[in-house]
């Protein structure tokens, strides 16, 4: 008799689907720290340097107004308090929120 009858069948599937939710939270955030991690942007980034983009705003040379801050800029979505967040500009990858580039456009109020 071949091992493959359904019964069996049914019993693999069992045990993949049973595997794949008890491994699943684990898998996300594995991968999860991963994509966070690879999400900063840096300031080597060609994009960046070409926007003169620091993650200390104070560092940068080309920013006049010392108030201009990632934080108050109207690209930036990240939450108040947070140490960065997302910004348009870069495709949504995470900036600090003490940074600067030279694409900062006051936020409105
Ligand atoms: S566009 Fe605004 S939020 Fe984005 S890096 Fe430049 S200053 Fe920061």
């Amino acid at each position: 008799m071949s091992s493959h009858t359904p019964d069996n069948n049914r019993r693999r599937f069992i045990k993949l689907t049973a595997a794949s939710l008890v491994a699943a939270p684990f898998a996300e955030v594995l991968l999860g720290g991963t994509a966070l991690a690879a999400d900063m942007v840096t300031e080597t980034d060609p994009m960046a340097a070409a926007l003169g983009y620091k993650a200390d705003a104070t560092k940068a040379d080309k920013r006049t107004d010392t108030t201009a801050l990632c934080s108050n800029c109207t690209h930036y979505t990240g939450k108040p308090g947070e140490a960065n967040g997302p910004c348009a500009i870069f495709q949504g990858k995470l900036v600090s929120a003490n940074g600067w580039c030279s694409a900062w456009l006051k936020k409105a109020a």
